[in-house]
């Protein structure tokens, strides 16, 4: 085998080829410099593998293979339902390698195998399929203005679209973009997180074999402030879609006014959940655990910030504390009954702990977890779900995304202070209101500022539903029919039927 590939186990005894390579024309090559960058386990802190990491060099090739791809006729004059068919061939070859792609997911990541078996890559092939069902419904208008004119639109492509994408859920944001670009016909080149190299190059195997033409589709690896920032700034790239952190988002839209690209950025969070005293207490506490428990808490839209009403602030917290100690078993990825892997890498880690080490300055009360998890064979990246109470609204731990398992609880009086407060925040992802008062629900929604607002759930987000963020959780909107305008440009065609001057 070259150096291109390498035979490996996964924890779990699947043996299976992972490529290394930058996948460019439907082909793995290696890096222009050779340099590489590292995946760790982070169960046990061990080195996985080693892969091909993209310089400017590199992905100037795989733009220049998108462009290519992109003027092609084998792509861009595809007949439509053609174009989905390939879509549906890609999901049904990732149905086949679900748990190839499951195994590798959570060897690279730490969230529990049957999350990314079950949840992951469940959202994957659904996304892939209902963009590949949109490709032959996407239609412009015939606007009727005078006798002497037809004028219609066309919905045409951006071009060539950069996407980088996050560590926490790495092929379901692969899925959540590669989806309504190609449905559109654009064509594109994605760049996966450092951190989280590996399924991505996996899910590559797949595209030549699903009948996507060459440059149609190049995955990367490479770091963020090189390859990244290349793919930003490049002058032919046409779109950026970026998930990652507000900071990063920021920087990313300077980058890309360089030629004013089109941008679709999702970002961080501090997403309150508010229950009022009239609350179905039982179902608050457990969706207040998923919303802020599930995948290790490195989720963007994670309810983060839990706002009580006076009248059930204690009972709440007996049966939030009580729920999280039975619920969250912490532990190895591979065991079925584990509910929270590691965090991600080190650097994760050791964000949480320091969050945890100012809560304690600051002197919220620490009523459960608060320190790194050591049960685990005295290796790997594991935290203790933390819960901190009489959280005060100026504390750094109310104000700033941690992105763990960590969640801030404090009361409210009035319905005035829940929403003052809910909204007392620079982001504006989502947000989750508990309450049995249908009306109280539904004016909540309105005035809260979010993107996405659940009444009575939290994180039940769909693919066929819109996901995005206000003030500084982003720019645009993916998934759902939203996902598509992302993507496309309306033409204006004008037909002079008779005007003579
Ligand atoms: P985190 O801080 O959680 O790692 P980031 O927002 O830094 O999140 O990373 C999300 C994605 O953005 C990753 O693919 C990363 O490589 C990429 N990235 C990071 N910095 C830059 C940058 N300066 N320009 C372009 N992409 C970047």
């Amino acid at each position: 085998m070259s150096d291109l590939f390498v035979e490996l186990k996964t924890p779990n005894g699947k043996t299976y080829k992972q490529p290394r390579g930058l996948f460019i024309n439907n082909e793995f090559v290696k890096s222009k410099s050779g340099e590489t960058i590292s995946s760790t386990n982070p169960s046990d802190e061990s080195e996985i593998t080693t892969v091909y990491a993209a310089g400017p060099e590199d992905v100037h090739v795989a733009v220049a293979a998108a462009r290519k791809a992109f003027k092609d006729p084998s792509w861009r004059d595809l007949d439509s339902t053609a174009r989905g068919a390939i879509l549906f061939k890609f999901a049904e070859l990732i149905e086949q390698h679900r748990e190839t792609l499951a195994a590798i997911e959570t060897w690279d990541n730490g969230k529990p195998f049957s999350v990314s078996l079950n949840d992951d890559l469940g959202e994957v092939i659904g996304t892939i399929k209902y963009y590949a069902g949109y490709a032959d419904k996407i239609h412009g208008q015939v606007i009727e203005t005078s006798p002497a004119k037809l004028a219609y639109t066309i919905r045409e492509p951006l071009g060539v679209c950069a996407q980088i994408i996050p560590w926490n859920f790495p092929l379901a944001m692969a899925a959540w973009k590669l989806g309504p670009a190609l449905a559109t016909g654009n064509t594109v080149v994605m760049k996966a997180a450092e951190q989280t190299p590996l399924s991505i190059l996996y899910l590559a195997t797949l595209v030549k074999d699903a009948g996507f033409p060459p440059g149609v589709i190049n995955i990367l690896n490479g770091e963020g402030r090189k390859a990244g920032a290349a793919l930003a700034q490049h002058l032919d790239v046409d779109k950026i879609a970026f998930t990652g952190s507000t900071a990063t988002g920021k920087e990313i839209m300077k980058m890309a006014a360089v030629n004013m690209k089109n941008i679709t950025l999702e970002t961080g969070g501090k997403s309150p959940l508010v229950v009022f005293d009239d609350a179905d207490l039982d179902q608050a506490v457990k969706w207040a655990h998923v919303g802020i428990m599930y995948n290790q808490g490195q989720v963007c839209t994670a309810t983060s910030r839990i706002l009580v009403q006076e009248g059930v602030y204690d009972k709440f917290i007996e049966g939030f504390k009580k729920h999280v100690s039975e619920t969250s078993v912490v532990g190895d990825p591979f065991k079925d009954d584990t509910f929270q892997g590691p965090q991600v890498t080190k650097t994760q880690f050791e964000r949480v702990l320091s969050y945890i080490d100012a809560g304690k300055k600051e002197g919220a009360t620490l009523v459960a977890g608060g320190e790194a998890y050591k049960n685990v064979g005295g290796k790997g990246f594991f935290v203790s779900p933390t819960i901190f109470t009489n959280v005060k609204d100026d504390m750094k731990i109310y104000r700033e995304e941690v992105f763990g398992p960590f969640v801030v609880i404090s009361s409210f009086k009035t319905e005035e202070e829940a929403i003052q407060r809910a909204n007392d925040t620079t982001y504006g992802l989502g947000a989750a209101v508990f309450t049995q008062d249908i009306t109280k629900g539904h004016r909540l929604a309105r005035l809260i500022e979010a993107g996405m607002v659940w009444i009575n759930s939290s994180n039940d987000s769909d693919i066929r539903v819109p996901f995005g963020g206000v003030k500084q959780s982003g720019i645009g909107r993916e998934l759902g029919e939203a996902g598509l305008e992302a993507y496309t440009n309306k033409k204006a065609v004008h037909v002079n039927l008779g005007n003579r001057l």
